[in-house]
């Protein structure tokens, strides 16, 4: 059915791979490309069967990946390579013709922010050019995004209050080890929390908010309200919510880590001066910190993400908290790669998929919630991420 270019050589690009290359029908031909070549070979090598290409790209060089582009000619790019790469990809599909996809919004190297922004800008020059562009198709963003959008078209008729609660209950055996990339990761959750409330954003301090919830199959976990990405377009979106907010269980032991890397100026993402040389504190940080990557073998327990909703059908009030579990060791058995590279990945498979198919498909820049859910949600629980739905239970709001 259609032919992609896979950038980024990750743990997401790791599973992302896995899932298309075990779905032939779907998609025929696969490329994954990355910094790195050597890692792109070993993922293929480990999948087998001649099913995935190799090549190495700087995503950053949009002369390089345009050359790359028109060499492959994919149907569509899926961009799991770092936020910073983001534009760079978005232009080069401009450029040759190409759909895009991708799981985390743009960020500038310069500045640990994140917003949609940068690239909701490309929304008419993708328009004209007749190309679609899918945002933040991974788990949050991405499944979370389509919870709301499906929650909104079959269970309400006005969502009021959001809650996005994300657990990992994992235990990989490590003393400190981030679950995705760990610059990425650190600059998100060291940041500033911010909720929506009555139609403004409020702004409170990191980790200031904490309270114990509930989480199905795992009992309760200290969540903490942080701010992440698909607040800012599921607001926009679904305009009748009074309240939204997101939520992330860490442990003490995480926390502890992270402050400590914190006060002794460890994610520093300024350059300074060592032996003659630039360096970045955070960058090199990730270099000794375990690649997550790699986390997969020793992983037990699972993950629980999920969408708690109050809102109005027929004129009553009503809840719904729909939500997956995903456990690392059986992501780790069928991918290598553990639960957070899985609930990513699947998802980033599964857009690509609804592409090809021709059902999210339309020229402009969208994030998932604009596409219909439907289709999306039949794959989740076919392909490895099935979901269960509560109505009417108490939702710890
Ligand atoms: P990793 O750091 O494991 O992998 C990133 C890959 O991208 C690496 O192989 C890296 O190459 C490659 N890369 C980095 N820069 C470039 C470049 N300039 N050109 C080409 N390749 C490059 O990250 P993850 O796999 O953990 O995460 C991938 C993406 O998924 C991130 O954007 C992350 O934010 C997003 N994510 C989204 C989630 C969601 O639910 N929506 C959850 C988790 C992650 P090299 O190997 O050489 O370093």
């Amino acid at each position: 059915m259609g032919k992609v270019l896979v950038i980024g050589a990750g743990g997401v690009g790791t599973v992302v791979v896995s899932k298309m290359a075990s779905l032939p029908e779907v998609f025929t031909e696969i490329m994954l490309a990355s910094r790195t070549k050597s890692k792109c070979d070993a993922i293929a090598a480990r999948i087998g069967g001649n099913r995935v290409q190799t090549a190495q790209v700087n995503a950053d060089d949009v002369p390089q990946l345009v050359k790359l582009i028109k060499s492959y000619q994919p149907d569509i790019v899926v961009n799991v390579a770092l936020p910073y790469q983001d534009l760079h990809i978005m232009d080069a599909c401009l450029e040759t013709g190409v759909a895009y996809l991708d799981t985390a919004n743009y960020e500038p190297l310069e500045e640990a922010k994140y917003e949609y922004s940068w690239q909701w800008a490309y929304q008419e020059r993708y328009e004209k050019a007749g190309l679609t562009a899918i945002l933040g198709c991974g788990f949050d963003p991405g499944v979370t995004s389509v919870y709301t959008s499906y929650a909104a078209k079959h269970h309400f008729d006005e969502l009021h209050y959001l809650d996005i609660v994300d657990c990992n209950a994992g235990d990989h055996g490590k003393p400190f080890a981030t679950n995705f990339n760990p610059e990425i990761n650190i600059r998100e959750v060291t940041q500033n929390g911010k909720y929506w409330e009555n139609g403004k954003w409020v702004t409170t301090k990191p980790h200031e908010i904490h309270k114990p919830l509930n989480y199905p199959e795992i009992g309760p976990k200290e969540s903490y309200l942080i701010y992440h990405e698909e607040l800012e377009s599921l607001v926009k979106n679904y305009p009748t919510l009074k309240r939204a907010r997101f939520w992330m269980t860490f442990g003490q032991e995480y926390l502890t880590h992270l402050r400590v890397i914190q006060n002794i100026g460890m994610a520093g993402i300024e350059p300074i001066m060592f032996e003659g040389r630039e360096i970045v504190p955070i960058q090199f940080l990730k270099a000794v910190l375990p690649d997550p990557g790699e986390l997969g073998e020793n992983y037990t327990g699972q993950t629980s993400i999920g969408c708690r909703i109050k809102g109005v059908k027929d004129g009553k009030e009503r809840t719904y908290y729909v939500y997956n579990n995903c456990s690392h060791q059986a992501a780790y058995a069928e991918t290598g790669a553990q639960g957070v590279s899985y609930t990513t990945g699947v998802p980033a498979a599964i857009g690509t998929m609804m592409y090809l198919k021709g059902l999210w498909k339309k020229p402009g820049v969208y994030n998932v919630e604009e596409f219909d859910p439907d289709p999306f949600m039949a794959e989740l629980t076919r392909l490895g991420l099935p979901w269960v739905e509560l109505h009417d239970t108490d939702l710890e709001f």
